[in-house]
């Protein structure tokens, strides 16, 4: 066990900088406090970064630290703190460490005993979340899919029974193929994409994957999704007013074995396996 007790850090402590999401209003006065404390940033990338910094006049000094080089620059972060040097880490929006480079020098840092201080601050995620008007009690971040059709499928697939709400990242150039995929896997569902949070042309639209698969989806600028989990019972009610050999075939569709779908049909009806198995004697076990 190692407590950590960030008030007493004096040096040699890890920072993990929120920058804002596009609107500059929501740097918040800690993020500029701690920039222009430490002895050295790495950024995602530091032409984006010295935008910023000098938007709040900060002067110091600024290295790269991105996902292709996050392992060895990890290794320098680390030689930095050895050296009792105090360190922020900030990506190109949002906060580092949420589909963004981040958790590999922290697990590093925290490895090797040092503090590692997080600064609150703007993320996607969550802005779209809170005003998305799905549940947001409990909810699932998964970030992005992955591009590749077939990827996407399987790992929606295995989200089906989910029962949260789940937010998901996604480039404007996929959200028509995702949607029609989230809407084949999940069926119709409440869905929200939230488009260019903070900025000028920021858009809620509000609707369910029904009536978004049959749009164009044209759409520009950063994007994310709230979908919301799924509705067990409302689907078993709908389950069971298909036929035994429907419902049946529905859960042999889905991915099931045959034993399985015979045991979860019984549940949803409230019935006997031997019962169900009776009726489906034509497709024995
Ligand atoms: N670390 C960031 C965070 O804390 O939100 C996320 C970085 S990730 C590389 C970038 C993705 O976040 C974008 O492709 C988009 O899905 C989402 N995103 C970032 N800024 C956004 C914005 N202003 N509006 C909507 N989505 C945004």
């Amino acid at each position: 066990m190692k407590i950590q007790r960030s008030s007493l850090a004096t040096d040699s402590t890890l920072y993990v900088v929120p920058t804002p999401i596009g609107n500059l209003g929501d740097m918040t006065p800690r993020a500029v406090e701690i920039l222009n404390m430490v002895d050295i940033i790495f950024a995602e990338d530091t032409r984006v970064t010295k935008n910023l910094l000098s938007h709040f006049n900060i002067q110091n000094k600024l290295k790269s630290y991105h996902s292709f080089n996050e392992e060895v620059v990890a290794k320098e972060i680390i030689t930095n703190l050895n050296d009792k040097l105090n360190v922020a880490i900030v990506s190109d929006a949002g906060l580092p460490a949420i589909s963004d480079p981040g958790f590999f020098v922290v697990n590093l840092a925290l490895e090797a005993g040092f503090s590692v201080v997080s600064l609150p601050g703007a993320n996607a995620a969550l802005t779209a979340l809170v005003a998305s008007g799905i549940p947001s009690e409990r909810f699932y971040f998964y970030g992005f899919l992955k591009h590749k059709k077939s990827q996407k499928e399987k790992e929606l697939l295995s989200l089906v029974d989910f029962k949260d709400t789940i937010i998901f990242y996604e480039s404007p150039h996929r959200i028509k193929e995702t949607i029609d995929i989230m809407y084949k896997v999940f069926k119709n569902r409440k869905v929200v994409i939230a488009r260019e949070l903070t900025k000028r042309y920021e858009e809620y639209i509000r609707s369910d994957l029904e009536t978004l698969s049959k749009e164009e989806l044209n759409l520009k600028g950063e994007i994310v999704i709230v979908v919301s989990g799924a509705d067990i019972a409302s689907d078993v009610l709908k389950l069971n007013e298909l036929t035994i050999e429907e419902h049946y075939n529905y859960y042999i569709n889905q991915g099931m074995d045959r034993k399985d779908a015979m045991k979860q049909v019984a549940k949803d009806r409230n019935i006997s396996k031997s019962e169900v198995y009776k009726i489906l004697i034509n497709d024995p076990l």
